[in-house]
């Protein structure tokens, strides 16, 4: 057993007067700004006006806002945190002592809330800015299904209705997140259906297909855009959503400044790059405005490579090519991860705003296979007793190879990693990982190449 008579808590917790009453924008800090969304057909920058359209008036103003450091949490969504916040700072003191390593390790917790991730500091942001403009419900899609559970509960709470596009090989593997959806009301198709146009059109061309994130996205914006008193909201990738997700780092930082502790390097899952961003915020702030200096380490699956084998250009959100364009490290909006594939992840682009701080060289980005995944999240199962996510187990991969690193070199650094969420929902990738039946797939040039000929021409 790791020795437990030491100065810094296990897990540290924030009193209710410490946690944050504010977002950080890391945008205001930004001398290189994240390039705008383009308006499809113009290529104009998109103006609030025509966001509106699919997104909340409020929503819109956060996405467009590059100038505020800092934007007040309405008070009913702090009220609605307090119900599962503050998450848990914890140190591996376990891990540690397993690794052997001299490196102290600290993962932020998200897990704690039924929806298993840290995707409800979004979703109820963005359920009560709808609520507040009087709409009736919001669509979206969801992968994995922590986004699509952590939508339904934050509709239930206030009262909205909740439609999801769940891609259709989740739907099938994990029909018990389907049905956690559905005991909170919302309504769930899977993903693509024939209730849209653009889900019939890509069921007409790929008869056999399961289904992708950007896929679902298209199918959801259709919904909202034909529903009289609806609008579309998103997971992860915009800039509104790492904006509420920098609570995270938010607390993170407090919990590190009361105790005098500083990072060295801080590493996250990128799929969207929402958690990672939300997690960096306050530090690559920091870093922005000359204070301090950190690494940064973004960790994404071999499989679905945007920041490490990506190309930075504008390209569609989504499949059927029906939402705006964004410039971010992307693999081509056409590009379907290998169904072999079962880490999350699986998004063909990435936040642009991760995607301007890893251009400018402020953040590192490293692929990693899933067998590697797997075998770094029983580790961390049987040491910490959490049963990790397989997405922030990418992230756990990182931690536990840069800890390795400190004990090859003796440094003692100061290693913290954002621990996304659980993976109860996940035991059939556990199974096969269990099994041995697990593969890596890493895909070619020649697969790549075709996704990228499918980005939008720009001149
Ligand atoms: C959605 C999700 C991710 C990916 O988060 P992004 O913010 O899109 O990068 C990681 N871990 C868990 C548990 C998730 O649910």
């Amino acid at each position: 057993m790791a020795d437990q008579s030491r100065e810094i808590p296990y897990k540290i917790y924030l009193e209710e007067k410490e946690m944050p009453r504010q977002w950080y924008n890391v945008r205001a800090d930004m001398k290189n700004k994240p390039e705008p969304l383009l308006n499809p057909g113009t290529r104009q920058p998109m103006t609030a006006e025509e966001l509106s359209a699919v997104f909340c008036d409020e929503l819109v103003q956060q996405e467009l806002d590059d100038i505020n450091p800092y934007i007040d949490i309405p008070q009913e969504i702090l009220d609605f945190y307090k119900m599962y916040r503050p998450s848990p700072l914890v140190r591996a003191y376990c891990l540690e002592e397993k690794l052997d390593t001299p490196a102290k390790i600290y993962y932020k917790f998200e897990g704690n809330n039924t929806s298993g991730s840290h995707k409800l500091n979004s979703a109820i942001a963005q359920a009560y800015y709808a609520k507040k403009q009087g709409l009736r419900g919001v669509t979206t899609e969801t992968g994995a299904g922590q986004w699509g559970t952590a939508l339904s509960m934050a509709c239930a709470y206030l009262g909205l209705d909740c439609k999801v596009y769940m891609v259709k090989c989740s739907y099938e593997q994990k029909p018990f997140r389907r049905e956690v959806m559905r005991t909170y009301g919302a309504s769930v198709t899977p993903s693509p259906s024939d209730t849209t146009q653009v889900g019939r059109k890509i069921l007409a061309e790929h008869p056999d297909t399961t289904g992708s994130l950007g896929c679902a996205i298209s199918e959801a914006v259709e919904a909202a855009m034909g529903t009289e008193g609806y609008r579309y909201v998103l997971g992860s990738v915009l800039n509104q959503v790492m904006l509420h997700q920098s609570v995270i780092g938010m607390e993170t930082k407090i919990a590190m400044d009361k105790y005098g502790i500083t990072p060295d390097v801080i590493i996250g899952c990128a799929g969207g790059g929402s958690n990672l961003g939300g997690l960096i915020s306050p530090f690559m702030g920091e870093v922005l405005r000359g204070e301090k200096n950190y690494r940064f380490i973004a960790v994404e699956p071999a499989s679905c490579p945007s920041l490490t084998r990506g190309r930075f250009a504008y390209d569609f959100c989504d499949t059927g090519m029906v939402t705006p364009l964004a410039k971010m490290y992307t693999l081509g909006s056409g590009f379907i991860p290998s169904a072999s594939h079962a880490g999350g992840l699986r998004y063909h682009g990435m936040s642009p705003v991760l995607s301007r701080l890893y251009h400018d060289g402020m953040m590192e980005a490293v692929s990693v296979e899933q067998t590697s995944v797997f075998e770094a999240a029983v580790l961390f199962a049987r040491v910490e007793g959490i049963l990790p996510a397989p997405e922030s187990s990418h992230a756990i991969r990182v931690a536990i190879d840069q800890a390795l690193r400190c004990r090859e070199t003796g440094e003692e650094k100061t290693i913290v990693f954002g621990l996304t969420g659980t993976g109860y929902f996940d035991m059939f990738a556990y199974e096969r990982y269990n099994n041995g039946e697990m593969s890596d797939y890493i895909p070619t040039e020649e697969e790549l190449a075709a996704g990228f000929a499918g980005l939008p021409k720009m001149d």
